[in-house]
């Protein structure tokens, strides 16, 4: 019997294992894939998120999880209207492979026990404890006093213990070599709708010049891409030499309100298993916050099962993640107020 099964090893379980494994609990870290997997992501680290690895991890982000540029220097949104506005900050620019993987490793060092390419197929909440069924090379049965759900958007363990419904943008993003009359040190999203049904981005990682649109119909990405390319090429003298890969990838559809779900019984949710994520697919504060705040809320609260102590749970877990809420919900509305095409999310 672990203390707590945490599942996935995004930031977010990594984040809840490190947590955990570092005051003496019994922690198993599971992954679908073999590490270093990658995961579709502009990678890039805000401030809030290079402070979160700092505090809860111990240490700075290391360089070898960058990729150049490596100094972002904060992004720039163009509204509906075509108006510009910087937000000019200090960020990171990492690939997630080399970035979460490191993350993973700091809660070994801290004593988790992780055990990738094993895919977490179901949770049994049980009295006593958890049943986890599990598949590696054969499929097997872990047991654990609670269990943090930390697998990410689509989280088949989840959708198996509740029935929210299937609410997910889309995501293409291509890796190309080229040229472009734009500074490589920012992250630029384009919010016009006419190219995207919910954001376009561009940024730049080692030499690869990145582009990308979100749709809330899948049928739409080529449309989009292909106006997305011409408004670059037009306005910013994009020149492609080559696309090397591209990738499509699903996000949390988040609603006004900012709904989240904390969990199930003994089976926590945290990240975007949850529904925490932040305008502009920004992600990964809210998966070490909420990862974190998961983890401490059992601590808070002890090992012990009864419905008394999953009620202080849960109120615990809430506390602990008031100022995330806040902050997802202070984003969203800020979003709202300078592109109408975000609108239905102003509170
Ligand atoms: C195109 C794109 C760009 C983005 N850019 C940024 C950005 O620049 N900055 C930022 O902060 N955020 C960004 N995000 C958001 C960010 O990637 C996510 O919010 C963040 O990864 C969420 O972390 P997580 O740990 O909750 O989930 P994930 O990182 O998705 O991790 C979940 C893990 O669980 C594993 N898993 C899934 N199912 C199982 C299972 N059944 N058993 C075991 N393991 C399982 C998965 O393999 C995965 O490793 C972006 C997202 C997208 C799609």
């Amino acid at each position: 019997m672990y203390d707590v099964i945490v599942i996935g090893a995004g930031p977010t379980g990594s984040s809840a294992a490190k947590e955990l494994a570092s005051n003496g609990y019994r922690v198993l870290l599971l992954e679908k894939f073999k590490m270093p997997r990658n995961k579709s992501c502009s990678g890039i680290l805000i401030k809030k998120s290079m402070n979160l690895v700092e505090q809860y991890f111990g240490e700075a982000t290391p360089f070898f999880t960058q990729c150049t540029p490596t100094d972002n220097r904060g992004m720039i949104f163009t509204n509906d209207k075509g108006k510009e506005y910087r937000y000019e900050q200090e960020c990171l620019n990492i690939w997630r492979s080399s970035f979460d993987y490191w993350l993973t490793q700091k809660a070994v060092e801290a004593g988790a026990e992780f055990r990738d390419e094993t895919v977490a197929i179901s949770c049994d909440d049980y009295p006593d404890g958890v049943e986890v069924q599990l598949k590696g090379a054969i499929e097997y049965t872990e047991y654990a006093k609670y269990v943090v759900v930390c697998d990410g958007v689509v989280s088949s363990i989840k959708r198996k213990l509740t029935n929210t419904p299937k609410n997910y943008i889309t995501t293409y993003q291509t890796f190309n070599k080229g040229s472009i009359d734009l500074d490589y040190h920012y992250f630029y999203a384009y919010l016009q709708p006419q190219l995207s049904e919910y954001d376009a981005w561009f940024n730049v990682k080692d030499n690869y010049l990145i582009l990308g649109v979100s749709v809330k119909d899948i049928r739409k990405i080529e449309y989009y891409y292909s106006q997305f390319l011409s408004y670059m090429k037009q306005h910013h003298n994009l020149k492609i030499e080559k696309q090397e890969r591209e990738e499509k990838w699903l996000m949390p559809h988040i609603m006004p309100g900012c709904q989240v779900e904390y969990g199930k019984g003994k089976v926590l949710f945290a990240g975007e298993t949850a529904g925490f994520l932040n305008p502009m697919g920004e992600g990964i504060s809210a998966g070490i916050e909420s990862g974190y705040a998961a983890a401490k809320a059992i601590e808070q609260c002890g090992l012990i099962s009864s419905e008394l102590d999953l009620d202080r749970i849960y109120t615990a877990y809430q506390f602990n993640t008031v100022n995330l809420k806040n902050y997802m919900v202070r984003q969203w509305n800020f979003v709202a107020s300078i592109a109408s095409t975000f609108d239905h999310m102003r509170l």
